[in-house]
């Protein structure tokens, strides 16, 4: 009786422990966490939901709005709890009419979309000539007041890469091309699209205008359109009539929702997507896949019932899309808690390549733990450990947080990238799964874990 009653003791006592860390159970746990969801993980069904019953999610707008009821009972139906919501100003920005036309003898309709928070022409639209710049740093060496009454037109050569690197080396071209052509006196710009697909869909996205510089109207050329305008320019002077009527306001509102798996400790893990989306698709890969892919991880930790010692934490955030609105009002709200690790799913829905880092030294060991665990899903480690962070969680990590980045593959992304082709068609559910296996059985590790990772 009394050997009973020791064992009973010693099995309710380990039971209430949190586990500690480098013991084979945990690693054992983050394997099963792992596998499991390799089989088939919730991540499709969320997608599918989000994408089919709620649509596009532009920020701002009361479907955003949808988009947050849809977060709060999948948070709920997934056993998560402490849900919140946080609201924080913003301004609106909707689409209205959009055409351009090359005039004169050979008249030619050109695909476009306008960029978000472009300006507005007449209703009855403008005629202009159009002036050509191979690239960004052509258009900087235009003389000033030399585009007065003229539209410019930024070319550019974007590259299909893996790791999404010619979208940063070009996105110049979108976020801050056409203030500098207004600057110079243009009354419009259009520019090639950021995107890497031959179809004829322009790829939309955020541009910025600095302090006093009224907005122009300013849109993007699908690729085909942007190589026609480029030869016809080549050819001899050409014109171009532009209808962009888009609306702004400024007092609009966006928010972000959170909820948990609450921790043994005080200490916290953040990860999450964004739950806007651009207007012309359903925000599918572009991010409904990050919050389907986190959800489903933070579903299957919770599922297993292993208590974390770090509480984790899921954050949807709102208006990414348009200047990291909602990552900027979370990283303010949330600065003065122990948030030790961020992490982020932006990229898409396909599998998961290599990962990185960016934690203190103390972390290292369990980064290394993490990689490990991740190598049967074909994911390479790397010594990296100055790990960018982007996105939503770059306020956090620009406080000291910690963090780790979930390569993806991005070959084919930027095809469907802020297009009307970001639809649910274009997922591929086995990678999709492989992206809930690795995030699950790292957060997991993560949280099981006790040490430091915060750089400051
Ligand atoms: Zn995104």
């Amino acid at each position: 009786m009394r050997i009973l009653a020791f064992f009973l003791l010693l099995t309710a006592t380990s039971a209430l422990a949190a586990p500690d860390r480098l013991t084979p159970d945990r690693l054992t746990q983050a394997a099963a966490l792992r596998d499991t969801a390799l089989a088939k993980s919730e991540a499709w069904p969320l997608l599918e939901s989000l994408t089919t019953n709620v649509g596009q999610r532009l920020a701002a707008t009361p479907a955003e709005a949808r988009g947050r009821d849809w977060a709060v009972k999948a948070m709920a139906a997934a056993g998560l709890v402490n849900i919140r919501t946080e609201a924080f100003p913003m301004p609106l920005w909707e689409r209205g009419t959009e055409t351009a036309e090359i005039t004169g003898a050979a008249p030619q309709r050109l695909a476009i979309a306008a960029l978000g928070f472009s300006g507005a022409t007449p209703a009855d639209g403008i005629t202009a000539p159009i002036v050509y710049f191979a690239d960004y740093a052509a258009l900087q060496e235009a003389p000033p007041a030399s585009l007065n009454g003229k539209i410019a037109f930024i070319d550019h050569r974007m590259m299909r890469t893996q790791d999404g690197s010619s979208y940063g080396v070009n996105g110049v071209v979108r976020r801050v091309g056409p203030a500098l052509a207004a600057s110079k006196g243009a009354v419009a710009v259009l520019i090639r699209s950021l995107g890497t697909d031959y179809h004829r869909n322009p790829h939309t996205g955020s541009t910025t205008w600095p302090e006093g510089q009224a907005p122009i109207p300013a849109a993007a050329l699908s690729l085909p359109d942007a190589e026609q305008l480029a030869r016809r320019a080549k050819a001899g002077p050409v014109s171009l009539h532009l209808v962009l009527t888009p609306r702004f306001n400024p007092n609009g509102q966006s928010a972000n929702v959170s909820a948990e798996i609450p921790g043994t400790g005080p200490e916290i893990i953040v990860i999450g997507g964004h739950l806007d989306s651009w207007d012309l698709a359903t925000g599918t890969i572009d991010d409904g896949a990050g919050v389907a892919i986190t959800l489903a991880a933070a579903k299957a930790i919770k599922d297993s019932g292993i208590k974390p010692r770090r509480t984790i934490r899921l954050v949807f955030w709102g208006a990414e899309e348009e200047g990291i609105w909602g990552g900027r009002a979370y990283g303010e709200a949330h600065k003065a808690e122990p948030i030790v690790l961020a992490a982020e799913s932006d990229f898409g829905a396909d599998r998961i390549y290599r990962l990185s880092s960016n934690v203190a030294d103390t972390g290292l060991p369990l980064i290394a733990e993490i990689q490990r665990v991740l190598a049967p899903l074909g994911i390479a480690a790397t010594r990296n450990n100055s790990a960018g962070g982007d996105g939503d969680v770059a306020p956090l990590i620009a406080n000291g947080t910690g963090t780790i980045n979930f390569e993806q593959d991005g070959s084919r992304y930027f095809d469907y990238h802020h297009t009307p082709d970001d639809t649910l068609d274009k997922v591929d559910r086995t990678q999709l799964d492989q992206n809930v296996a690795a995030w699950a059985a790292a957060i997991w590790l993560a949280a099981s874990d006790d040490r430091a990772l915060r750089k400051k």
